[in-house]
């Protein structure tokens, strides 16, 4: 049993929501900073989410992180949606400013903290799912001059990369060649059916840049071995995610969650 109060409510919406480490980061923040608060996961069908929305202005729901298939179909839902998330297409935070329930992407903050004070002349995106949304995003702010995009499924990645001024190009050619900022923003190389596989085998790194992937678990990838091998420097997604989930507990409390700490939960968590 949570010790803390139950009436104040968090958690996690999504379908299938798998194992997420978002209820253990948070419930650490609040036992941590002695805050009232308890954040559960909440299963919940694409079909649901208007009920759920009903909930959540009707109980005690102070915050709700939001992941797949609810980041879109969420925004119009809601009172206020911010500029950035509007920029993604896509919220992955809901938390109230007075009586208005709104939208915000902390994704993108998230993905740029372990790029600040880098400038880059061109970047690699492979993948076209929700994930490379926030990358793009990111990189904009960031203010990198060219961005080319590849997807397995080439549609996608032509859509995606109107959408958002980059250049789309075929997955059977992807090569780090020009880039020097490499993200790896689909599943491959997760722990399950992907461990072990790589979007970049290390003959296509050339030269020498920065590759970033965004999968956390295992944190030491093969994406990242192989970039590791020719010379290029690596980050992996833990830092991502601790600063998408620190930037969501300083919209819902109003307090800082200390960075090194949640790191080492984290850690402890996937046993690194
Ligand atoms: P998603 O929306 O389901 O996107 C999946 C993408 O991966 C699509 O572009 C898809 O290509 C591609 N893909 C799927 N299976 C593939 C395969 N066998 N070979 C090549 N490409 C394949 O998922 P997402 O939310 O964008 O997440 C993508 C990754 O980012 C996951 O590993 C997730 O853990 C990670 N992530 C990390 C953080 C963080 O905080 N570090 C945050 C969000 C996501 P098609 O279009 O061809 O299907």
């Amino acid at each position: 049993m949570n010790p803390r109060s139950p009436d104040t409510l968090y958690g996690i919406i999504g379908h299938p929501l798998g194992h997420s480490l978002s209820p253990l980061l948070h419930n650490w923040g609040f036992e941590l900073l002695n805050l009232d608060g308890v954040y559960l996961a909440w299963p919940l069908e694409p079909e649901k989410l208007p009920d759920f929305l009903t909930a959540a202005r009707t109980l005690p729901i102070r915050g709700v992180s939001v992941t797949i298939p609810h980041k879109q179909a969420v925004l119009p839902l809601l009172d206020r949606v911010s500029g950035r998330a509007r920029k993604v297409g896509a919220v992955n935070t809901l938390y109230w400013d007075g009586k208005d329930l709104c939208g915000e992407n902390t994704d993108v903050p998230g993905f740029l903290a372990p790029l600040r004070g880098r400038t880059f002349a061109e970047a690699l995106v492979l993948g076209a799912g929700g994930a490379a949304r926030a990358v793009l995003a990111g990189l904009a702010e960031l203010g990198v001059p060219r961005v080319r995009l590849t997807n397995r499924t080439a549609a996608r990645a032509r859509e995606l990369a109107a959408e958002f001024g980059a250049e789309a190009i075929p997955w059977e050619e992807r090569a780090a060649e020009g880039a020097d900022l490499v993200i790896n923003a689909g599943p491959l190389g997760m722990r399950g059916e992907h461990e072990g596989e790589t979007p970049l085998t290390r003959e296509r790194f050339s030269g020498r840049g920065l590759a970033y992937d965004l999968v956390y678990n295992p944190l030491r990838t093969r994406f990242l071995a192989e970039a590791e091998a020719a010379g290029w420097e690596t980050r992996d997604g833990l830092s991502m995610f601790v600063e998408q989930g620190r930037a969501q507990f300083r919209l819902w409390t109003g307090r800082e969650l200390p960075a090194d700490g949640a790191r080492e939960v984290l850690r402890a968590a996937l046993g690194v």
